[in-house]
């Protein structure tokens, strides 16, 4: 049984180890704080043996900066989420936000830029200009570092594609928790962007999400929890932990109807080909 505020029991191990692509392992969550070793021990014995941590305010990217050279299951990634850049830019601290953001990005255990993009959700038209020039500067980041990108599109998708037509992709551009149809998921696999499927993908009114999964070519498929948020079912609503991305390669190996063994292989190999080896 699923309780608000109480960590799920860890799931069955994985037959082959994977990555999670993307967590918040500095976020407060549940009602009994757990620390990273133990979060990431049990992520371990699941099989999900490396995490990609994301530091997406200021705060956070320092954190993810310090815990790289900790834990070596963990490379990381910085930026300002959109509607923190959206805040920063109101109160007029953006620019020395982003380059401190810059500095941080260079350090050679952190892999990605992200997570950056676009939230219409949460930020009103008021924050849309701010949002929109803080993925401009990441997009730039990440190609003149040549890191991939992690992008954050929240009821943004068209927005988000015609920004990156129009800038140019960097090399390397990954959907992070991936929300879009299986057109959408085609249009963005003929561009050659990775899709990073969360919890969402497990949920029981995810159709057409599922469609989108099943359309994506393995080779651009990665897997990720967004850790302490968006837990896969049979747990959601409770706390998340690196863990639980077994449940969604779970999902994901029935939807492809592959072997588990299969798609866990791929997801690691394609993990490694992003960030390189850690
Ligand atoms: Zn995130």
């Amino acid at each position: 049984m699923t309780r608000r505020g109480v960590w799920p029991a860890a799931p069955a191990p994985l037959p082959g180890p994977i990555v999670d692509n993307h967590c918040h392992l500095d976020f407060p969550a549940g009602d009994e704080p757990r620390s990273v070793e133990d979060r990431l021990a049990e992520a371990d014995a699941a099989g999900v043996t490396r995490v990609v941590q994301i530091g997406c305010d200021l705060e956070s990217a320092r954190w993810t900066a310090d815990a790289v050279a900790r834990f070596p299951q963990m490379v990381g990634g910085v930026a300002l989420h959109p509607n923190d850049a959206a805040v920063l830019a109101a109160e007029g601290a953006y620019d020395e936000a982003f380059a401190e953001i810059s500095e941080l990005a260079r350090g050679e255990r952190i892999r990605v830029v992200g997570e950056t993009g676009l939230d219409y959700y949460r930020t009103g038209p008021e924050g849309r200009g701010a949002q929109l020039q803080a993925f401009r500067d990441h997009i730039a980041l990440a190609k003149e570092l040549n890191k991939p990108l992690q992008i954050h599109d929240r009821d943004a998708h068209a927005d988000v594609i015609d920004v990156l037509m129009a800038d140019g992709a960097p090399e390397t551009t990954v959907f992070h928790c991936f929300s879009g149809d299986a057109a959408m998921a085609r249009l963005c696999a003929d561009r050659g962007w990775y899709l990073s499927f969360a919890g969402t993908v497990t949920f029981k009114n995810a159709s057409l999400l599922q469609a989108a999964a099943a359309v994506t070519p393995l080779s651009l498929t990665l897997i990720e929890t967004d850790s302490p948020f968006l837990t896969p079912h049979p747990h959601r609503g409770a706390p998340n932990s690196p863990a639980h991305a077994a449940h969604t390669v779970r999902e994901i190996a029935r939807l492809h109807d592959r072997p588990l063994e299969e798609i866990c292989a791929a997801v690691w190999d394609t993990s490694h080909e992003l960030y390189g080896p850690w």
